[in-house]
């Protein structure tokens, strides 16, 4: 098997809600993301997928997010703006993008933090 990492980054605004601590005040984060994608069969390129290719179809999911204030902004108007749900989002979205593809998502990586970050992979 074969698994690729593309990793980027977008700003946003949230507040949790159902929180007592810092973050239920309105505050920004730098996240950082990773996104992995596993393969068994390479092309006639021998690529899983282009790097370039994954770095478009991620940026299809970061622009809404990025500079925008997640409790606004589907499906964070309903659901908690946390790193865990973000994972979650971002990995059910770029499986739906990519399912043309030889590969699939394993898993995502969201950094609220440098030190903070929650990973949300298929379960087996
Ligand atoms: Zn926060």
């Amino acid at each position: 098997m074969f698994e690729l990492m593309v990793e980027t980054h977008f700003n946003a605004a949230h507040k949790l809600r159902n929180y007592k601590g810092k973050c239920e005040k309105l505050h920004g984060h730098n996240w950082k993301i990773a996104v992995f994608l596993k393969g068994t069969k390479l092309n006639k390129t021998g690529m899983i997928m282009d790097f370039g290719q994954i770095k478009e179809e991620i940026k299809k999911i970061t622009k809404k997010l990025d500079h925008a204030y997640l409790n606004t902004t589907s499906p964070f108007n309903k659901i908690n703006p946390t790193s865990e749900n973000i994972a979650q989002y971002i990995f059910k979205k770029m499986n739906s993008l990519i399912k043309k593809q030889q590969c699939e998502v394993s898993k995502v990586t969201v950094w609220e933090t440098e030190k903070n970050c929650a990973t949300y992979s298929r379960e087996d």
